[in-house]
């Protein structure tokens, strides 16, 4: 039973199926709480969809790429970690592929009126910055579809239906589908008009932020604060009398397995490895898993031993474009420092079915197709990389689809419908970094709720 103190929250031993994210948050938050916790991750490292590789002082993020400055918890969960000298917020514009080449944009530029330097300009100000802030609204008009006051039904429709009504052809295939791809990872048509909605204030409104040491630093930092056993694969969730009380795991180069007893049990697993583990769950668990698709990415980092030039931002890249990728960011829009000096890192993301058609292909010929996208974006002058990594993510991220907001509140009200059970992930709140961290963080606390 959980050592449970009259009135305080209940505590005991925890275990952890997973170890990216949202495993480690909630590890890491249950121990606060006075837990005893142990995360079970079959990779030989933590960190999932979120990890940074080094290769000759260059550093390649596996995974997600950024964050954004409005992610709450994950910031404030890295300043606590001692990473806060570690983010950089660049002064870098994302940037949009259009026929003339790439059109950079700077977020939150429009709505910069209050931020602006008044005193420090004085009266001059007021004719200089309605000249230089005007451009910039136009601009972001044409950019923005306005989602009206009344709007309550974007959860129940996709968003390619919605634009259908409001957008013209060309406006879909040479913004929202892109900004779709890079925001979210899928495409108009699987996802929901909502999902949309917030792919657009993301993009628009919220600046990139990421380590100097790459984006896998926070689940780094998360695995040195609790107990990881790597290499360990949990092959299902013990049950006696309808409670969670532990799991079953072998590793994952084969061998015994054993058992983890626990007073309470976190899943932290993408939701297709969750059906297998679980077994029964309750039905707003059950709905969410069976309706959770997830679209792939395929990921290739190119080390070069010069600067990229070009926008240091990530850039968004249209298929009626021809390109094949979603987008594309040079180290700039990150960090210097993940290239030693003189060199840079450019990424390149294939996500949707762009991904899915070229995730049997192999190392080569995706690094070929990279190459040849990062050419038309950056001053590479032909210059070959000198270095390169490329990722696969079958399950890359799961899709907003219609019913999303729908179904994350059915399970944030009912549970997993098995006691001593928690279930977190990306899939439980949204396909982020943040959306990882948040449900890890809400497992935690619904487990360290008193009575
Ligand atoms: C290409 C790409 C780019 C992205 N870009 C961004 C971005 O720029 N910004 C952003 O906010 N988000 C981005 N994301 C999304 C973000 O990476 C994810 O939402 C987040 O990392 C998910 O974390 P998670 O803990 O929920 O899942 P995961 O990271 O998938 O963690 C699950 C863990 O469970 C382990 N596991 C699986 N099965 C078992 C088992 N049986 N036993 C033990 N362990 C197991 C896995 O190895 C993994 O470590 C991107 C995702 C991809 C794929």
């Amino acid at each position: 039973m959980p050592d449970d103190d009259k009135g305080s929250a209940p505590t005991g031993k925890a275990v952890v199926a997973g170890g990216g994210l949202a495993g480690l948050a909630a590890a890491y938050r249950l121990a606060d709480l006075g837990w005893r916790v142990t995360v079970l991750e079959k990779e030989p490292e933590a960190g999932g969809r979120c990890r940074t590789a080094g290769a000759d002082g260059f550093l390649f993020d596996t995974g997600a790429q950024h964050c954004r400055d409005s992610y709450d918890a994950t910031l404030k969960t890295a300043i606590e970690l001692a990473l806060g000298e570690r983010f950089r917020v660049p002064i870098a514009s994302k940037g949009l592929y259009r026929a003339a080449g790439v059109e950079p944009f700077v977020p939150r530029s429009a709505r910069s009126v209050a931020q602006l330097p008044w005193r420090v300009l004085g009266a001059r100000g007021l004719f200089e910055v309605p000249s230089a802030v005007m451009p910039l609204f136009r601009k972001y008009r044409s950019y923005n579809i306005r989602f009206p006051g009344w709007w309550t039904g974007g959860d129940l429709e996709t968003a390619d239906a919605f634009l259908d009504r409001r957008a013209s052809r060309d406006y879909k295939s040479a913004l929202a589908e892109p900004l779709a791809l890079y925001a979210i990872g899928a495409e108009l048509d699987r996802i929901s008009a909502a999902g949309l909605m917030v792919a657009t204030r993301v993009t628009f409104a919220d600046r990139t932020v990421s380590f100097t040491t790459g984006m896998g630093s926070l689940a780094a930092a998360l695995a040195l604060k609790v107990d990881v056993e790597t290499g360990t694969q949990v092959t299902g969730v013990l049950v006696e009398g309808g409670a969670a009380v532990g799991l079953k795991a072998r590793p994952a180069r084969g061998g015994r397995s054993r058992s983890y007893s626990a007073e309470l049990v976190v899943c932290a697993l993408p939701a297709p490895h969750v059906v297998g583990i679980c077994g029964t769950l309750g039905s707003a668990a059950r709905t969410a898993i069976e309706k959770a698709r997830y679209s792939a990415a395929v990921v290739v980092n190119l080390a070069y031993a010069r600067a990229a030039g070009g926008v240091a931002g990530p850039v968004m890249l249209p298929g009626s474009e021809g390109f094949q990728a979603s987008w594309a960011s040079s180290n700039a829009s990150k960090a210097d420092e993940h290239a030693p000096a003189g060199g840079s890192v450019v990424t390149v993301v294939f996500s949707g079915r762009r991904a899915e058609a070229l995730l049997e292909n192999d190392d080569g010929v995706l690094a070929d197709l990279a190459v040849c996208e990062a050419s038309r974006l950056y001053n590479l002058d032909g210059s070959r990389p000198v270095g390169l990594r490329v990722d696969r993510h079958h399950l890359g991220r799961p899709e907003v689809s219609p019913g999303h907001s729908a179904r994350v509140r059915g399970l944030i009200e009912q549970g997993s419908g098995v006691a001593n059970l928690l279930l977190a992930g990306d899939w439980t709140t949204s396909p982020t970094v943040e959306g990882a961290v948040s449900s890890g963080f809400a497992a935690a606390e619904r487990a360290g709720a008193p009575g």
